[in-house]
Order: C-alpha cells, then sequence, then structure tokens
C-alpha cells in the first residue's frame, strides 16, 4: 500500500503531495484525511494523506513512521473546500487545510492533551462475600453499585480505601473525555416573535429558490431572535447550524442569548478560548455532540454534518476576511458551503456592504427587510458638531456640547459609551523645535507615544524606544499630537467627576479582559465605557443612553476607497447601541467634516440614501460592485529590486488580459513593514476569466526567487 502525503514545508514550491509506502501492520488504519509522520530531507514531518494507492511508479520509496489520528481530520467535505479555497485564492493547498483547522489538529502542531475524567463502578464479577470491607469501603461500594462515579466524589469519602478496592480489582475504571469548555445554564428563555419578526422568518423557511438571504434590519429590529427561531425550525427537523459573528471575543452576550435557548447543544470556536479549549469545542463538534457552531470566521469550516442553515451577523464586518494567506473571506465559504449542503444562508445587518445590497437589489440575493425596532423605539436622535467652530474653552477634544450632556446623563444615574476610532493615523509625536516625526526604524510608521509604559511604540512591528530628547535637533521638545484612548481618558478626569473604564487594545491583552470589563460597566460600576471601534459592535447596555463619537474623521481619513462606507456603518452601529432599552439615546458625532455624505447620511439614519450615493461614487471611480478588485502586493528588503519586479509584472498584466484596469505599482500606504519595502498593483476587472492562469504564471516565475514574495489578494479589504 502507498499513500500520498501532503506535507508543509514553508515555501510555495512544494505544494504537493509525495509517495509513502505503508508498512503492513499499519495498513488497517489507514484512511484519507488524517495525520501521519514522514521523513521527508533530513527531518520528521506531519502531513495529511490525500490519496490511497496500490502501488507507485517510484522506486526506493520510504515507509512511513507514524499515524498520528484515530479519527479522520480533514472530512470528504473539508478535502472538497480545500481544494476549492487554493483555485479561489491561489493560495498552497496545505495553507488552505491549516487554516481550516484548530492548532491542535494543523499539520505540524500536536502537543496539545486530552483531558480525562476517572470514573469507577462495581466489577460484577466479582463475589464481594469474600471479602470484609470497612465502613468507608462499604460506603464506596453502595455508591458504585449502579452507576459510575467520578473520582474526585469518591477521594472524598477516603483515597486510600479507593485505591485498596481498585487493587483488588473491585472497582473498575472508566476513562471519559474531559472538555475544558463549558456553557453554562440553559433557561430556555424564548421570545414570541413579533407579526414582523415572524413574516421574515416565515419568508425564509418557505423561500423554495436557493439565493442566500441578506436580512437588511435596523439595530434592535430583533434579527438575533429570528436567528435563534431559524435554528430551532431546523434542530426540530433533525438539521445543524453554524453561526458566524465578528471578533466573537466581544460578543459573549450574544453566546449567552444562545446558550439560554439551547444550552449544550452550542460549541463556541472563537479567539478568546485557549488553544485546549478549541480543541475540544471542535471535537464536540467532529464526533456529533453538538447541533449548533457559534463561531468567528474560522468556524465557518466547523466539520458539522447535516447543515440546514448558515447565518452569517453583521454581515459588512470586515474580520470575515482574513488577512494573510490563504486570503479567503468567511462570506463566500458560506455560500459555497451552503451551495453543496443545499442549505439555506443569511446575511444580516443593519448596514449592509454595498457588495452585498448591489446583489440584493439586482436579484441576486433574497432581500429581507425589517425596519422597525422591537420596542418601537424610535432610534436614537444624532447631533453633530462641527469641531472648527468649537470654542476650545474647556477642552482640546470635547466639545462644549458632550461634555455638558456627559454631566446630566450621569447625574441622571445613566451610563455614556465614547468612540475614538484610533485607526487613521491620529497619533504620532513630532519636535516642537525642529519640526521632526518620530518613526519607527523598521517601518515607515509614526511612533505612538503611550503614556503608562512611558514609551514610543510602533503599532506594526512592536518596536518600542523612550521618549526623549528630539533625535534629530537634540532639543527637550517633543510633543505628543496625537489623540489616543488614554489621552481621552485623562482629559475627561480633568473636566468632570466620572469612573470611566477603557477599553482598547492596550486594556484587553489578557484572557478574559473583555469580559471583565464589560461585566463591570453593566453592573454600573463605571459612568463611562471608553474605546476604540470594539466598543461599537454588539454590545447591549440598558442604561446607555448617550454615545459619543469623539472624531469621525479618523475613519474618513483612511486612504481607502471604502472610508465612507466604514464610517457610516461605524456611526450607525455605534449608535445603535445607545437607548436599547425604554430610555431614549441620544448621540453626538464631533467631527470637522461635518457636511461629509456618510456623517450627513448617519445623521439622518438613512442607510438607502448613503448606500444610493455611494453607488454612484463607485460607479464613477470604477470600484466595486461595478468592478472586481484583485490587488497584487509585492514585497522585499531591497527597495529598488522590488520595484523594478513590480513593474515587469505590470507590464505583463497589460500584456496578457485584455479589458483590466491595472492601477500602479505604486508603494503601498504601509510602504517599509519590518525592514520590507511593499508595493502594490491594482487589478479592477469585470471578467475574472484568463486572470487567475495569469496570476499563477507570475507566482510560478517567482516561486524560487526568495528576494521577492508576491500575495495575491482577490476582493481585497485591505490594500495597505
Ligand atoms: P438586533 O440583532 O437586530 O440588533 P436583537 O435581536 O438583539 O436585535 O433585539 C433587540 C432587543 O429586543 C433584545 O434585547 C432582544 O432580547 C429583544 N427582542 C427581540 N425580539 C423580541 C421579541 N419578539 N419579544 C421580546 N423581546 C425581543
Ligand atoms: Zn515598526
Amino acid at each position: 500500500m502507498v499513500v500520498s502525503v501532503l506535507v508543509e514545508v514553508s515555501s510555495t514550491n512544494v505544494d504537493k503531495t509525495y509517495d509513502y509506502l505503508v508498512p503492513s501492520t499499519l495498513e488497517k488504519d489507514i484512511k484519507i484525511g488524517v495525520r501521519v509522520e514522514v521523513e521527508f530531507g533530513s527531518r520528521n514531518i506531519i502531513g495529511f494523506i490525500l490519496d490511497i494507492k496500490d502501488y507507485s511508479d517510484i522506486d526506493g520509496l520510504k515507509p512511513i513512521k507514524n499515524i498520528i489520528d484515530k479519527d479522520v481530520v480533514l472530512t470528504d467535505e473539508l478535502l472538497d473546500l480545500g481544494k476549492w479555497m487554493k483555485e479561489e485564492t491561489l493560495s498552497t493547498l496545505i495553507s488552505c487545510f491549516q487554516v481550516m483547522l484548530p492548532k491542535a489538529l494543523k499539520a505540524h502542531n500536536n502537543n496539545i492533551n486530552k483531558k480525562y475524567d476517572y470514573y469507577y463502578s462495581l466489577n460484577k464479577e466479582i463475589d464481594l462475600s469474600l471479602y470484609t470491607f470497612n465502613s468507608k469501603q462499604e460506603l464506596i461500594i453502595s455508591m458504585c453499585k449502579n452507576k459510575s462515579i467520578l473520582k474526585k466524589e469518591l477521594v472524598e469519602i477516603s483515597n486510600s480505601s479507593l485505591n485498596t478496592l481498585i487493587k483488588k480489582n473491585i472497582l473498575l475504571e472508566e476513562k471519559k473525555e474531559h472538555y475544558r469548555y463549558n456553557l453554562e445554564s440553559n433557561k430556555n428563555v424564548i421570545h414570541k416573535l413579533t407579526p414582523k419578526q415572524k413574516n421574515i422568518y416565515e419568508e425564509i423557511i418557505n423561500y423554495e429558490d436557493n439565493k442566500p438571504s441578506l436580512l437588511y434590519g435596523i439595530t434592535g429590529s430583533g434579527k438575533t431572535e429570528i436567528y435563534m427561531e431559524l435554528i430551532d425550525y431546523y434542530l426540530s427537523l433533525g438539521k445543524t447550524s453554524i453561526v458566524l459573528v465578528p471578533e466573537i471575543s466581544l460578543t459573549a452576550q450574544l453566546i449567552k442569548r444562545f446558550s439560554d435557548r439551547f444550552g449544550n447543544h452550542i460549541a463556541v470556536l472563537h479567539s478568546a478560548l485557549s488553544q485546549g479549549e478549541k480543541y475540544d469545542e471542535y471535537r464536540k463538534i467532529s464526533r456529533g455532540e453538538v447541533d449548533i457552531v457559534i463561531g468567528a470566521r474560522s468556524a465557518i469550516f466547523a466539520p458539522i454534518k447535516n447543515i440546514g442553515i448558515i447565518i452569517v451577523d453583521e454581515e459588512h464586518s470586515d474580520s470575515y476576511k482574513q488577512e494573510n494567506n490563504p486570503r479567503y473571506n468567511a462570506k463566500d465559504v458560506a455560500i459555497y458551503r451552503a451551495k453543496i449542503n443545499n442549505c439555506k444562508v443569511v446575511f444580516g445587518s443593519a448596514t449592509p456592504s454595498l457588495e452585498y445590497m448591489a446583489r440584493a437589489k439586482k436579484g441576486v440575493f433574497h432581500l429581507l427587510e425589517l425596519n422597525e425596532r422591537v420596542n418601537k423605539m424610535p432610534l436614537p436622535k444624532i447631533e453633530i458638531v462641527d469641531m472648527n467652530k468649537e470654542r476650545r474653552g474647556q477642552s482640546l477634544y470635547f466639545s462644549n456640547l458632550l461634555i455638558n450632556k456627559i454631566k446630566e446623563k450621569i447625574l441622571l444615574g445613566e451610563q455614556v459609551i465614547l468612540l475614538l476610532n484610533r485607526r487613521g493615523y491620529a497619533s504620532f509625536v513630532t519636535c516642537k523645535n525642529c519640526g521632526y516625526t518620530m518613526k519607527c526604524p523598521n517601518c515607515d510608521i509614526t511612533l505612538t507615544y503611550h503614556k503608562s509604559s512611558k514609551n514610543l511604540r510602533c503599532h506594526y512591528c512592536g518596536y518600542a524606544t523612550k521618549l526623549d530628547n528630539c533625535p534629530n535637533c537634540h532639543e527637550d521638545a517633543l510633543r505628543n499630537l496625537g489623540v489616543g484612548t488614554e489621552r481621552i481618558e485623562e482629559e475627561l478626569h480633568k473636566l468632570l467627576d466620572v469612573r470611566v473604564v477603557r477599553m482598547d487594545y492596550d486594556t484587553t491583552t489578557r484572557k478574559g479582559s473583555h469580559e471583565a470589563i464589560i461585566n463591570s460597566f453593566r453592573e454600573h460600576k463605571y459612568d463611562v465605557l471608553l474605546g476604540t471601534q470594539v466598543v461599537s459592535k454588539g454590545l447591549d447596555f440598558p442604561l446607555v443612553t448617550l454615545v459619543g463619537v469623539i472624531n469621525a474623521d479618523t475613519s474618513l481619513n483612511i486612504p481607502d476607497f471604502r472610508s465612507s462606507e466604514v464610517t457610516f456603518s461605524l456611526l450607525n452601529q455605534v449608535g445603535g447601541r445607545a437607548g436599547r432599552s425604554d430610555r431614549e439615546g441620544s448621540v453626538i458625532i464631533q467631527t470637522n467634516n461635518p457636511d461629509h455624505y456618510a456623517i450627513q447620511y448617519a445623521k439622518s439614519n438613512d442607510y438607502i440614501g448613503f448606500y444610493k450615493e455611494e453607488m454612484n461614487i463607485r460607479k464613477v471611480l470604477k470600484y466595486p460592485p461595478y468592478y472586481y478588485l484583485c490587488y497584487i502586493r509585492v514585497s522585499g528588503k531591497d527597495n529598488n529590486y522590488v520595484n523594478i519586479e513590480s513593474n515587469k509584472i505590470k507590464r505583463s498584466l497589460d500584456r496578457n488580459i485584455n479589458n483590466i484596469i491595472i492601477l500602479g505599482p505604486s508603494p503601498s500606504i504601509l510602504y517599509k513593514i519590518n525592514n520590507i519595502y511593499r508595493y502594490g498593483i491594482i487589478i479592477k476587472y469585470k471578467d475574472i476569466s484568463n486572470i487567475k492562469e495569469i496570476l499563477l504564471k507570475i507566482i510560478d516565475h517567482y516561486k524560487n526567487n526568495n528576494k521577492i514574495k508576491i500575495d495575491i489578494d482577490f476582493n481585497p479589504i485591505n490594500m495597505m
């Protein structure tokens, strides 16, 4: 017997299988999709079996060393998905498989232990009358007579008695796997759907066509409740569900709602779990012990069988796109899996992505609308503050209106969320004397001052340095121009006597810290929750009646064609956090661009208005959804060489593909990261026909050239 094994080797030129012999003793355990250990060159590595053959044409095959898995890791569906994804993203097959699996099941890594619980039961073969027991032994025996008892309970009675009984073979040991992660409570909370919700629910389950559904429903319209009802429906048919949510560590609340209703039917896959917990959750799924998988991007690969519905919540979120190879979008995978499984797929959002809304309007997707809040509360009132006109009396960053409103809300015993969207390059340190701006020596990026650690840091490579005199003129004149969350917090304390909790990258690195912050805010230990865009998503606090956006311009100023869409969506989402219970909410947006259409439409809560205007702009500028994009990043250590080769690539594209628009090559926005220079070429196209073929030729041409790295990104979200 011969097997073809796919191994991971860290270069693009090894993306094929290698044949190995199977020793006869191992033959019976060989299956496609399990991992084996093989000799590759001079080392032992792990790979996946992709094929089983009777013989090979190649002489002198080496035998496999070891079979790692009893159960199949790459199921038939995952094998198919991986191959499809390779075609879609032009990545290596091995990278496609690796991205689908939890760390413990990837090729090359197997150091996560299973945990076990030990149980004991009475050995029925033994005649107890032949023994004498002390009272503790008697007790243990009586406990274990009719069922297996957890070791811990028996140890509490007497460890030595237990050991004696085990030694005498009177108790039999049973080892059961222990899962590290457990959802609590099953309260069976079910809301009766409102008539509007019920309509949507019925439209979805009765829809005969196999088009994906797009549920466009304003914040608080009860989309999540509809999802749960749909899942329940498929459960009643004996079918399973996958629910994708963005950045799930923040959506503890959402998981709680699901677990309150579905209890231990659920497995959760998210970044806040430890590797061990993820492994356990994953195996619950593989073994068919759960019917519902909730998770972030990679949960779309969960090996769950018999799928009834796939739900993608907050469809517009860019977290569904993976930003390194393979650069897949979980939404595309959802559509593909739905097709293969012949099941429903539902995308939901209060601000659908332009691409998806355009498809829905064209009838490619099934459009469903929910335009009122469940509690009939009006959407919050939104006020725009023109910061150009603001007299900076009290504060650099807070308008008088915002400060007064915060004060007023706190006096009423209500709570406030403040958003500072730090994306964009607001934060930097310059010299007052010579104008020099502190930059990272490895990256072409300004450094950010962190007050708590009193140093300057690069947010890309982690470089850190002490804030000292200006390296250019040596004067002690460096000053911090950017506005970070830390600075805002300090300022707020100066202005008001408030309890502020900050949630951003720096305060949430520890496991569980998101939850801790959210819980203490919910328990009203704080008046103000201040954070980066993480505070805009999915949170539901009844006491929050005011949302303040410190500076809407940071996301508007991102040099990307989606900056208006991102800003509109962010403002809409964060606004949706206010007034979710019976108290009316209000939103204050501070900006230097009060007339910008994204801000104006956000003010009037007019998604459709925004959609129309933005579509016109995209049409004129030939951007998605009118054109597809492909971003080609060429990078390497030698700036000049990378530049020259980028131009060759452009020429090759130009010569070989018709009817495309090519932009660049130009230095990327993040031009130099970690001493690597980056150039970008953008292709705009309507028809993909021979594009992949030409790109594959280019990849192939450079595959043995270690001075150049080429990354291909179809439908890119982040072209930096
Ligand atoms: P969305 O996901 O659209 O933002 P949610 O499903 O979170 O909306 O609903 C908003 C709020 O209304 C939640 O607190 C939810 O529990 C409540 N809710 C939703 N549907 C119902 C219903 N049919 N009956 C009672 N409460 C509901
Ligand atoms: Zn750096």
